[in-house]
């Protein structure tokens, strides 16, 4: 593996950067297929620890994981107006279904077999709502079938021309959830409880801080009566879009005649939810803590919490550490730890901490001579700063010290976060914010689409959330940002992924 010297510095360019610390970290790898990334195991690690936490969320609330198809009748795509027109230009079509010999050499040797064109072309699913409302329609009758809390684990396919690892891919991994309710108060509740694991999974395990809110009509979801997301700021001030959960109303309910009887015997349309995050996590949790010398993984989602690297000059010497090492491994890893011991020949120690600081891992033990004759390790921290642990209490101190480093990284991310936060906007401000450093900017909106249009315009900005009451100035905006008018609500502007 490549030294971490490498890795191009983030002020200098942080697109290169982020991809270095992918590189070097094994996190994931450009395909054959334009547009279309490999996770590499240490990547997909950080995303089954993801999965675990999220999933048991998710069933804790009450949510069972079923499975749908990848393909999706090209019909289906087009009952929901709003939907078609948000996915129609960016979706991959099965037209056939088989490829013939041409007796050709090369690349010619197979075309495709024009008697098997589909009689209707089949979408690769760029998100499941439609077939998913197709099969509720078919299992929901009455009130008594509600509420159905259904998700997903799945891939989908979104046909990008600008592609980015982990942000910004063909097709990438998620999770989706879809639910159906008997009221829009209970659907509004389900949106909302969504948000809040978000939320919650982004700073305790991420330690990602996020600003809650909802989307202005021109940022939602095609088919959604209101969107709620959650969002993060980057290392470069660019604000990340990590998940979104949607209130549909009834619009797919009508899409798709989801009805159901109601307990005094009428017919009713179901009010229904959908929400979901991605490996987009992934570059979201790569972007809000990593440095120059590579990936900094918080301990709860770090594929490795612990490295122990043993230091020696002589095979006596080797023994003795050796032995220490592995006992520690032992300890550490009954203890439930995610543990590696370095013990590879030939290799200098130095070379294996620039090896490990590229991964991410959050704790190093040096274990050398001197340590073992006094009984202790040298605990490293990933983001700095050393420290003598005691091997008789080594478990305890590992665990207090992991839990130390993912507080701090959540507290590091959000005063940085604040530090690159202005508030009570005026057009000059705002201006002068985008054309510099920026950020998340606050301010007054009065709702107009053309304001978010005219912003746009100037310096790519969008409106990222109208801010949940925690999130908002202590002092009420009373103009717009942009138009000068009466506000109507306090909005955040930022530059996006
Ligand atoms: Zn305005």
């Amino acid at each position: 593996m490549a030294r971490a010297e490498k890795i191009t510095p983030r002020a200098q360019d942080f697109s290169a950067w982020y991809n270095d610390v992918i590189m070097q970290a094994e996190l994931a790898d450009y395909s054959p297929v334009r547009g279309c990334m490999v996770i590499r195991p240490n990547g997909y690690r950080i995303w089954e620890l993801m999965q675990q936490a999220l999933d048991t969320r998710f069933r804790e609330t009450g949510h069972q994981n079923a499975y749908f198809p990848l393909f999706i009748p090209q019909s289906f795509l087009a009952r929901e107006a709003a939907h078609v027109e948000g996915f129609a230009k960016e979706v991959a079509l099965v037209t056939h279904t088989r490829l013939r010999a041409t007796g050709k050499e090369g690349a010619g040797a197979i075309a495709v077999d024009p008697t098997s064109a589909l009689e209707e072309p089949l979408v690769v699913r760029p998100t499941s709502e439609t077939v998913i409302y197709a099969m509720f329609a078919k299992w929901i009758q009455s009130y008594r079938d509600l509420p159905l809390l259904l998700n997903q684990w799945a891939n989908v396919v979104r046909w990008e021309m600008r592609t980015r690892l982990f942000l910004r891919t063909t097709e990438f991994l998620w999770q989706e959830g879809h639910t159906a309710h008997a009221s829009h108060e209970e659907a509004e509740r389900e949106a909302r409880t969504i948000l809040d694991i978000y939320r919650a999974f982004a700073e305790e395990w991420m330690a990602m801080p996020v600003i809650t809110g909802v989307k202005t009509e021109r940022e939602r979801f095609a088919g959604a009566f209101r969107t709620y997301a959650i969002e993060a700021l980057m290392q470069d001030n660019k604000a990340l879009q990590a998940g979104t959960s949607h209130d549909l109303g009834q619009n797919f309910a009508k899409a798709f005649d989801v009805r159901y009887q109601t307990a005094s015997g009428g017919l009713e349309h179901v009010w229904s939810t959908s929400w979901g995050v991605s490996t987009r996590l992934i570059g979201g949790l790569i972007m809000t803590h990593s440095d120059d010398h590579g990936l900094v993984a918080p301990p709860r989602l770090a594929p490795v919490q612990v490295v122990l690297v043993p230091i020696w000059r002589s095979e006596e010497e080797r023994s003795r550490v050796t032995e220490v090492v592995t006992r520690a491994r032992t300890d550490l890893e009954r203890a439930g730890y995610r543990v590696a011991a370095d013990l590879r020949d030939g290799m200098k120690p130095g070379a294996k901490y620039f090896e490990w600081e590229a991964r991410g891992v959050p704790l190093r033990l040096e274990v050398g001579p001197r340590d073992v004759a006094a009984g202790q390790v040298v605990a490293a921290r990933r983001t700095g700063g050393k420290a003598p642990l005691a091997m008789d209490t080594l478990v305890g101190e590992v665990g207090s010290t992991l839990e130390a480093i993912q507080t701090e990284l959540l507290t590091a991310a959000r005063a940085r976060r604040e530090q690159h936060s202005i508030r009570g906007v005026d057009r000059e401000q705002l201006l002068d914010w985008f054309r510099g450093a920026g950020g998340f900017a606050y301010g007054g909106f009065c709702g107009r689409e053309s304001c978010e249009e005219g912003i746009k315009a100037e310096v790519s900005a969008t409106i990222r959330v109208l801010p949940d009451p925690e999130f908002r100035s202590a002092e009420v905006p009373q103009v717009c940002a942009w138009c000068g008018e009466a506000s109507i609500t306090e909005a955040v502007w930022a530059q996006a992924y």
